[in-house]
């Protein structure tokens, strides 16, 4: 079946009419995509008989000092990537048809869930993802959402999201996609330099140094986070953000490690700024 490619949600609605009957799998992206995005969507096309996919660079996400203007925009090579991947529909809604002015009414996550990690320094990032995930998932209604493990705690916050206000959508965690260096794909590392590429796997191998430590029994944070700190300072030209160790689920803080922890790294390499975690079972 070709691509079939709609920008604003009547139209797509208007298509969606005659396609319920399908068991619908949605994958929402804001483009650039790479092999992270395909996973979602080869997974979106194992468990559905239709696939969604959007694109949408979203202005309510991005603070007044980041990257919304030069984030990567490459229509026409995510169109041949939803096209070999067997989407069904590219949903590319314009800023104006998704309402995007000071008027629209917000979804505010729960402040908890909000104030640590990216949220400490991302103010209104993750109600400007609440607001327009659910706005796409109340468009395209779908069985099932996909969205990367890569942001935890936006994962964290769509499942909150959706069980609080009852959205009749599964929604499913996939898995990283790294480079072979253990660096996380990100539309963002476009931005590096080969070299900046090659030193930020840092993040992954200091992200593992944890891993050992709690798989040979040590359940004190302080110890875990100086072991990756330490990993961290061999490359002297990252510059962190943040390290923190918290409830998967709930995204607050633990003080001993005693059940799945996540731990979650931000920081910056030639000033473009990278995001990674990873979950550690107990
Ligand atoms: P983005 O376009 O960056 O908003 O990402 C769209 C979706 O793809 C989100 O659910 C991300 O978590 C997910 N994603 C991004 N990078 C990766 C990756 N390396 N592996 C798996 N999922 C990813």
């Amino acid at each position: 079946m070709d691509l079939a490619i709609f920008t604003t949600p009547s139209e797509l609605g208007h298509y969606l009419q005659s396609h319920r009957s399908q068991s619908i799998g949605f994958v929402p992206t804001m483009g650039a995509l790479h092999v992270g995005h395909q996973s979602l969507i080869d997974r979106a096309r194992h468990e559905n008989t239709l696939v969604i996919v959007s694109i949408f660079v979203n202005p309510l996400q991005f603070g007044p000092n980041e990257d919304l203007d030069q984030y990567p925009r490459q229509l026409e090579i995510d169109r041949a990537i939803c096209e070999t991947a067997g989407v069904d529909v590219l949903f590319i809604p314009t800023p104006e048809s998704m309402g995007i002015r000071d008027t629209l009414t917000q979804v505010i996550p729960p402040p908890m869930m909000t104030s640590g990690l990216c949220g400490r320094t991302r103010t209104g990032h993750f109600q400007g993802v609440a607001t327009i995930v659910t706005k796409l998932l109340n468009i395209v209604q779908p069985d099932r959402a996909y969205f990367g493990e890569k942001d935890a705690q936006q994962l964290a916050i769509i499942r909150k999201i959706v069980a609080d206000l009852n959205l009749p959508v599964d929604i499913i965690g996939c898995s990283t996609l790294r480079a072979d260096s253990g660096l996380a794909h990100s539309s963002r590392n476009q931005y590096l330099s080969p070299t900046g590429k090659a030193q930020s796997a840092v993040i992954y191998r200091s992200l593992k140094q944890a891993q050992v430590l709690v798989a040979s029994g040590e359940t004190h944070p302080p110890a875990i986070l100086a072991a990756v700190v330490t990993e961290l300072g061999t490359v002297p030209e990252f510059q962190l953000e943040y390290l923190e160790l918290v409830d998967p689920e709930t995204l607050q803080l633990i003080e001993v490690v005693d059940r799945s922890v996540l731990i979650a790294i931000a920081g910056r390499i030639e000033n473009t700024r990278l995001i990674d975690n990873i979950t550690i079972d107990k």
